[in-house]
């Protein structure tokens, strides 16, 4: 019998945990092991903070629905991972031993890297988790009372997960419309890509073109290659780099009401294992998602290192999305069921992307075969369809967490029609 621990439990743990219950025998014991006692569906976090959703819908107590799947679930803290003695240390004090684990952490939020952001003691919102969307929430209603100012939208240096900052930008503009409030204030995107539409992918189709245009077109002023450095109450301190990296301008912005995208690191207990993570904490993988140093540690999701997919200006990273994730998971799964036949891990994930970008009545869609370029398949469409399908979406996948059937049949077989597949071969 092998012990497989699943650490973390969000839009990788989840299904690794459902996927390798599937897959292994009932001999072998999974334990799922998570910080928080529920799920949060991150995704729909932008709707959370205009007051579109509160946290019952989109969370739910993780215990009873991995149970019912014969999946062990302690909602504890890790706070150290003994990566030679196969041990994590808990934070109430308990040790769990592991022959298999997989890590699916997430990201550390990095506020601490641009003096004054975050929510928490800094001067700008978050929309990463659902307790700062709902903090951004409280703060959005007094922009609201206060009835007009200036909104920055944006994400700092650092940063590798761009498509919810435009998402909450135009999920306000939307907001502020529907409201009559739109002509009440200003809105600035402020984000370290090198460009509108850059994405930390390169851009993908027309992104560029089409994300400027929809900004223009709802009033929206931009700064790229924005290196923000600094926050006080009220204003953003930001040098505009030029392509050679040096200051072209500097930026002090006022705003009443800012969110902006922190940069991402590993999280503690996992980047301080020796020879497990690069410099910024990501654990390193092979192509089959396992560690060079510690073969018995795979791992997917925010937590791994990608390089960037370009050197920018101001330093950007490529983003995970989740379907990308969902790809890792399967390798995954299949190569720890070689491993436990003594055979070698052999499956390699697509990493492909099929991204929803909700605008609030309208939306964007991209898909990008793989994520990483060059492409075998690159679009990016814009349309109303985009916005009902990112509901429908939030439903379907809420439900299949619950229900724990990580690939319902007709996913898998309505993308493998449009030549989206998780596994390579
Ligand atoms: C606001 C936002 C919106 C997004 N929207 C989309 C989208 O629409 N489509 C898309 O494809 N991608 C989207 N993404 C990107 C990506 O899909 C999500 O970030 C996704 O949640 C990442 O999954 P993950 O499993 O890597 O990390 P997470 O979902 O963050 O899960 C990590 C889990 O690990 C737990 N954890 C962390 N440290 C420990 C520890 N030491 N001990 C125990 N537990 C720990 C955390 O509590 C958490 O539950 C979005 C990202 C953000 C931030």
């Amino acid at each position: 019998m092998a012990h497989i621990v699943v650490l973390g439990a969000g839009t990788g743990g989840m299904p690794a945990a459902y996927e390798l219950r599937a897959k292994l025998g009932a001999e072998h014991k999974i334990t799922v092991i998570n910080e928080r006692d529920y799920f949060q569906f991150v995704p729909s976090n932008p709707w959370l903070a205009v007051g579109w959703r509160d946290r019952s819908d989109i969370t739910f107590d993780i215990k009873p629905y991995l149970q019912r799947k014969g999946i062990d679930f302690i909602g504890q803290r890790c706070d150290n991972i003994d990566a030679d003695a196969n041990t994590l240390t808990l934070d109430n004090g308990d040790s769990i031993s592991y022959d298999y684990l997989v890590i699916a952490t997430g990201p550390r939020l990095a506020f601490e890297e641009v003096e004054g952001s975050g929510p928490d003691g800094g001067h700008t919102q978050s929309i990463c988790s659902v307790d700062h969307a709902e903090t951004a929430w409280g703060a959005y209603q007094k922009l609201l009372e206060k009835g007009s100012g200036h909104i920055v939208v944006g994400a700092v240096p650092f940063a590798s997960c761009f498509g919810p900052a435009y998402e909450f930008a135009f999920i306000v503009d939307t907001d502020l419309r529907k409201r009559k409030m739109r002509d009440k204030y200003h809105m600035t995107f402020v984000t370290s890509e090198p460009y509108i539409g850059h994405l930390g992918l390169g851009g993908v189709g027309d992104s560029k073109g089409m994300l400027e245009s929809e900004m223009r077109n709802h009033h929206m002023k931009w700064i790229t290659n924005a290196k923000t450095h600094k926050v006080e109450e009220g204003k953003m301190f930001i040098d505009q780099m030029d392509e050679n990296g040096e200051v072209a301008k500097s930026h002090e912005v006022d705003f009443d009401f800012a969110m902006m995208l922190p940069a991402f690191k590993g999280v503690d207990a996992v980047s301080n294992v020796d020879g497990l993570c690069n410099p910024r904490g990501f654990v390193m993988v092979d192509d089959y998602q396992r560690n060079p140093k510690h073969p018995n540690i795979y791992s997917a999701g925010v937590c791994i290192a990608i390089p960037p997919v370009e050197a920018t200006p101001v330093a950007t990273g490529a983003p995970k999305t989740g379907y990308m994730i969902e790809s890792m998971v399967t390798a995954i799964v299949h190569n720890i069921a070689h491993s436990l036949k003594g055979e070698e891990p052999e499956k390699v994930g697509t990493w492909n992307a099929i991204c929803l970008a909700d605008f609030g009545d309208t939306g964007a869609a991209f898909v990008a075969l793989p994520q990483i370029p060059p492409r075998n398949v690159a679009w990016f469409k814009k349309g109303k369809w985009v916005h009902m399908a990112k509901i429908a979406f939030e439903k379907y996948f809420i439900r299949k967490m619950k229900k724990g059937s990580s690939e319902p049949i007709y996913e898998k077989y309505v993308l493998k029609m449009l030549g989206i597949n998780r596994l390579k071969g």
